[in-house]
């Protein structure tokens, strides 16, 4: 498969031979080209399972080189009895919680990690402590990569144990988030590490894409409203990306509208977008939606895009409805999630009551994380 890479900022291009966080002439964001010139070189092989699927249309040249662990394929699920309670005739989840690590985060580590075996490397450092990590740590074990985790979280948080136990390199900070990116990127340079920053790099969304090419395999229809929870916004871009290449292909006829959710105490992309004063509180009680909770996601502009050019919104929500959700999911269609994820069925709430969804249109949200990483909510009724 032939692919190289260029800048979105100054068109910089560059071949696929090194792993490639960033542009090395203005630090732009680098997007796959595939010279793929038509649909028929770019089937999806259905017999097969995992990222091994949508080969064709990700960025590896050798398919001995994919670090699978079954991941993709998740059940859509129809949710008629939280439908009957918003009024909403068609609503659907994507399971994404049913990914080997319980996380999507999986569709793209298993790209991410495979470009990096791909192109030789052998040792990475990133943060450690959430979803992202904990899928990091298993593909990076299956792939026999060293993984230093920069740890913030205390080791009595599951994922870090996780981390733990598929043999990352700990590396224990004291303090918040950015110590641990500041300790990360003073142990890169002195040692030579490479830095794998998976908020900035192509290969994480490119592995996220393949969501989308799911939802149009398994749905009859094309939903008309996607919501999905955003912190960095890989997912978020990764659908984008995915319909966008659909779109082109003549695969699809429209693409959904986009709508994202964030919480109240971290809503950098509702902010930007309806051009309001906003600071982030860093309280470490802020929000339980701890997965959403990015003060800077370094691709902001792109994900205004993504929203406003599908007509989509990003609406925030508070944390009492969060875990009111989050409840009403577990005991009304028996899945249970983490708040993160539960998120999405409070922005669905607040999208239909003013009116952007309608009761005869159809929504489909993925359920981005399992229930039992985190410790119990208090239990409401
Ligand atoms: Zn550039």
């Amino acid at each position: 498969m032939s692919f190289d890479l260029a800048c979105t900022n100054c068109g910089e291009t560059y071949d696929n031979s090194e792993y490639r966080t960033t542009c090395q002439s203005c630090n732009g964001f680098l997007r796959i080209r595939y010279d793929t010139p038509s649909v028929a070189s770019k089937r999806i092989n259905s017999k097969l399972t995992g990222m091994a699927r949508y080969l064709p249309m990700l960025p590896l040249s050798n398919s001995h080189n994919l670090v699978t662990m079954g991941e993709g394929n998740t059940p859509i699920v129809s949710l008629s009895r939280i439908g009957q309670i918003l009024g909403i005739n068609s609503i659907h989840a994507k399971l994404e919680y049913m990914n080997p690590t319980g996380a999507f985060k999986d569709r793209g580590n298993a790209i991410q990690v495979s470009v990096l075996k791909e192109t030789g490397v052998d040792k990475i450092a990133e943060i450690g402590g959430g979803n992202t990590g904990h899928s990091l740590a298993a593909y990076c074990a299956k792939a026999g990569i060293t993984f230093a985790a920069f740890a913030f979280e205390s080791n009595e948080n599951r994922k870090v144990q996780t981390i733990m136990q598929a043999g990352a390199e700990m590396h224990w900070v004291n303090g918040n988030r950015q110590d641990a990116v500041n300790a990360m990127k003073i142990f890169c340079s002195q040692s030579g590490t490479l830095n794998l920053s998976y908020h900035l790099n192509t290969y994480f969304i490119e592995g996220n894409k393949t969501i989308a090419y799911e939802i149009a395999e398994q749905m009859r229809s094309i939903p008309d409203h996607i919501i999905v929870p955003v912190g960095n916004g890989s997912l978020l871009l990764g659908m984008l990306w995915g319909f966008e290449e659909m779109l082109q292909d003549g695969r699809i006829e429209r693409i959904p509208s986009l709508h994202a959710v964030q919480s109240l105490a971290f809503q950098p992309l509702v902010a930007a977008f309806h051009k309001k004063e906003w600071s982030p509180d860093l309280s470490s009680q802020s929000t339980v939606a701890i997965g959403i909770k990015i003060a800077n996601p370094p691709r902001l502009d792109e994900l205004i895009e993504a929203c406003r050019g599908t007509g989509g919104r990003p609406v925030t929500v508070s944390d009492d409805e969060i875990i009111k959700w989050q409840g009403h999911l577990n005991r009304l269609e028996g899945l249970f999630v983490e708040p993160t994820s539960a998120t999405v069925l409070a922005a669905a709430e607040r999208l239909v009551y003013d009116g952007t969804i309608r009761s005869d249109q159809k929504i489909l949200f993925p359920l981005t994380g399992f229930g039992f990483k985190e410790p119990m909510p208090s239990i409401t009724n």
